[in-house]
């Protein structure tokens, strides 16, 4: 049998590949980086709490002992109508393939906001915003120009939120290495819809709010952003904010791979898939995670990692099922909640149905860790990256 194709190794992708091998299949991962990024930790990263190459997880370590071959490229389409990818290094042929390729960031066409922004992304995005900080702070001990220790964060979604968390706890301690007054940061969160975490119920938000307002985080929520420039983000209110650093995490769309393969694709450029996760346009491919567009209730799953290792282990057994003669079955989508971590301790959401927030949120989130590297590679992997882990189990 020839060997199954996965394209990305993210949550979807690697949940997919790991299953196939596990039952005996052999598995050809391209991927554009010979690691697994933990993305959904990435504020962590780039706020300093631990080194930034703490957070990814070598490929050739999390298929160890599983015939999964990796190949490091960056594939610039599917050519599905020739069952090959193709990548800036060589061509990969398949039979069958799973697509799990991510998103890249959604810009929305403000001007200026690509240029002057920092995205929040992948480990290198991280890496970037982390020494920018850290350049200004020093920058500002020199020519004790102020803004430059404003952070704007572009969003008030997970992501957002999430990092404004660890920079209220990040920047006061850069500040003590650099001997700056830790009351002259400023840390803005901007939000164009009217609150912040729209992903939970209103009491909730405004738990997140206080919480990280008590720990120096100004929001403006309702306000969207219209142009940026260097240094400069301007508010359609009329008025300007002026920071040294500017991120955004406003916003995702699917990679633009799957649009320029003439895959089908929604305005957010996700490949449309039916109910069993195969594509619409070839029933040789299955399309996972951020990048496919599959509705519920008439709406699109949104892009998460819960969902997206979901739809990584389902394609992978309905492939499995289609090698063997059988029928496949319909995806459904599992939804657990959403937690967002608000600093290193404590968080707010809801879990299987269960609010919770403070330390005790803080703690869940530190098992949603856990349980994630459980499931990667089980206490191999728990204990090869401990020192992630803020609480200790
Ligand atoms: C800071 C942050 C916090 C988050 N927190 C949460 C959370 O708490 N809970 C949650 O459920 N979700 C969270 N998310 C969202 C979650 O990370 C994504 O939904 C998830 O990563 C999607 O998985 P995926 O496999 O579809 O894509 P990804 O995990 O992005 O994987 C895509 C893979 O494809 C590779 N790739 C991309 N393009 C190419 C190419 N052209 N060629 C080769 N390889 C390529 C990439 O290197 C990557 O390995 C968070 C996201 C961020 C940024």
């Amino acid at each position: 049998m020839d060997r199954i194709l996965v394209a990305g190794a993210g949550y979807a992708g690697v949940f997919a590949a790991k299953e196939l091998a596990r039952h005996g299949i052999g598995v050809t991962v391209v991927n554009a980086k010979p690691y697994h990024q933990l993305t959904t930790w990435l504020h962590e990263a780039a706020g300093g709490r631990h080194p930034v190459d703490d957070y990814k997880i070598d490929l050739a370590d999390l298929f160890y002992g599983l015939d999964v071959q990796v190949e490091v490229d960056e594939i610039h389409r599917v050519d599905w109508k020739q069952t090959r990818l193709v990548g800036r290094l060589g061509t990969y042929p398949y039979e069958r393939a799973v697509i799990g390729l991510g998103s890249a960031p959604e810009y929305f066409s403000i001007t200026g906001l690509y240029e002057h922004s920092l995205p929040l992304k992948s480990l290198e995005s991280a890496r970037v915003i982390r020494r920018h900080i850290e350049t200004q702070v020093r920058r500002y001990a020199k020519d004790g120009n102020v803004s430059r220790l404003t952070v704007v964060i572009g969003g008030g979604g997970l992501t957002g939120i999430e990092f404004a968390g660890e920079l209220a706890e990040w920047l006061p301690k850069i500040g003590r290495t650099y001997h700056v007054d830790q009351r002259q940061f400023v840390i803005v969160c901007v939000e164009a819809m009217p609150d912040i975490l729209p992903m939970l119920p209103p009491n909730q938000r405004s738990l997140a709010r206080r919480e990280l307002e008590r720990a120096g985080v100004q929001f403006k929520a309702g306000s969207a952003i219209v142009r940026v420039e260097d240094q400069a983000v301007y508010l359609a209110s009329g008025e300007t904010l002026c920071a040294g650093t500017i991120v955004w995490t406003g916003g995702v769309r699917a990679t633009p791979v799957l649009q320029a393969s003439g895959l089908t694709c929604d305005h957010k450029g996700r490949a449309r898939v039916d109910g069993t996760l195969q594509s619409v346009d070839d029933d040789r491919l299955w399309i996972v995670g951020d990048c496919a567009r599959l509705d519920r209730a008439g709406k699109p799953l949104p892009p998460t990692a819960q969902l997206a290792t979901q739809m990584g282990r389902h394609a992978a057994i309905n492939l499995m099922r289609v090698l063997n003669g059988e029928g496949q079955e319909l995806f459904v989508p599992k939804i657990y909640g959403t937690l967002a971590s608000l600093g290193h301790s404590r968080g707010v959401g809801d879990l299987a149905g269960v609010r919770t927030s403070g330390r005790l949120a803080g703690v869940f989130k530190e098992l949603t860790k856990v349980r994630y590297l459980l499931q990667l590679g089980g206490m191999r992997m728990v204990n090869r990256k401990r020192r992630l882990r803020t609480l200790q189990v």
